[in-house]
């Protein structure tokens, strides 16, 4: 196994943010990516001092680094609706404060919708809500990770041109990076099954963003086919991306030592350790029990979702 990689998984802060840690930790996680808020509610829940406390000291006894929060989906900063962008960019700086407070690294954000708007418009008003946003938090270190999307209506980032106009955009490109989802780039039509493709897919980053954008990856199957633009993640192995693709995106050596995070349906309490086996199994030199795998990824997709 390639020690630099750091394998984990979307995991759920119930019951505290530090029992993301513990869940984490549990499943095998080296890394782990959480919602600091609430994913699909505008009010935002508060961390206290004692979470804040709490989420310390289980950081420093267990061996998992929060590697990125994911923004809440109801954040539209290419929003036409100035209630709604006002709404989002209230939401946006809430949540790189509280990723200031729990120190975590990046905040990984879908760059929004145009509501069929002009994408060129939708853009612009992406930028300025990253403009205000590090000129108002210039003291908060925490990264902003633009999403590549899935292309589901009119959401902006399907194509990494749209990523590129925006960091060509902002006043600081430098807080921005790339967190690369293996589902989306499929559904939003890139051929990624192929050797030939994932190259072709690399080589458009490298010639819009540059290939040191990247800085953190999501590693799920996708349930629905390649140009679906339907954002439905699943179990690896599982779904149109398959098996070889993503041990062809495993062991990319320019994304060698990313956070690989998993956020693949939490379909029974042991679906990420099992996804997190067959992700470490792909990486691994010998495949050991990869039989054993493939059978207990078919029950993942059997069992009934909870
Ligand atoms: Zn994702
Ligand atoms: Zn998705």
């Amino acid at each position: 196994m390639n020690a630099i990689l750091r394998f984990g998984a979307h995991v759920s802060i119930q019951g505290g943010v530090q029992k993301a840690l513990i869940r984490g930790n549990e499943a095998g996680c080296q890394v782990i990516q959480i919602f600091t808020g609430s994913s699909r509610q505008w009010r935002s829940r508060k961390i206290g001092p004692a979470e804040v406390e709490k989420w310390h000291s289980a950081r420093a006894s267990l061996p998992v680094e929060p590697a990125m929060a994911h923004a809440s989906y109801l954040i539209n900063i290419a929003s036409p609706s100035k209630e709604t962008w006002d709404k989002s960019y209230t939401a946006l700086a809430g949540e790189l404060r509280r990723c200031h407070l729990l120190k975590i690294p990046a905040l990984v954000l879908h760059p929004g919708s145009s509501l069929g708007e002009p994408e060129s418009e939708a853009i612009a008003r992406i930028a300025q809500a990253l403009d205000r946003l590090f000129d108002e938090a210039s003291d908060l270190s925490t990264r902003v990770l633009l999403e590549n999307t899935a292309g589901q209506g009119s959401c902006i980032g399907h194509r990494f041109q749209h990523l590129r106009d925006i960091c060509a955009k902002v006043r600081h490109p430098e807080r921005l990076g790339l967190c690369l989802d293996t589902c989306h780039m499929l559904a939003a039509g890139m051929e990624i099954t192929t050797r030939e493709g994932w190259q072709g897919a690399l080589d458009e980053i490298d010639q819009t963003l540059g290939l040191d954008r990247i800085q953190a990856v999501h590693v799920n199957d996708s349930k629905k086919a390649l140009g679906s633009r339907v954002d439905r993640h699943e179990h690896l192995g599982r779904g149109f991306l398959g098996l070889s693709a993503l041990r062809r995106v495993v062991n990319e050596p320019c994304l060698a030592g990313l956070p690989m995070v998993l956020e693949t349906p939490k379909t029974t309490e042991y679906a990420d350790a099992i996804n997190l086996a067959i992700l470490r199994n792909l990486a691994g030199k010998k495949r050991v029990g990869s039989r054993a795998l493939r059978l207990a990824a078919q029950e993942l997709t059997r069992a009934p979702s909870v």
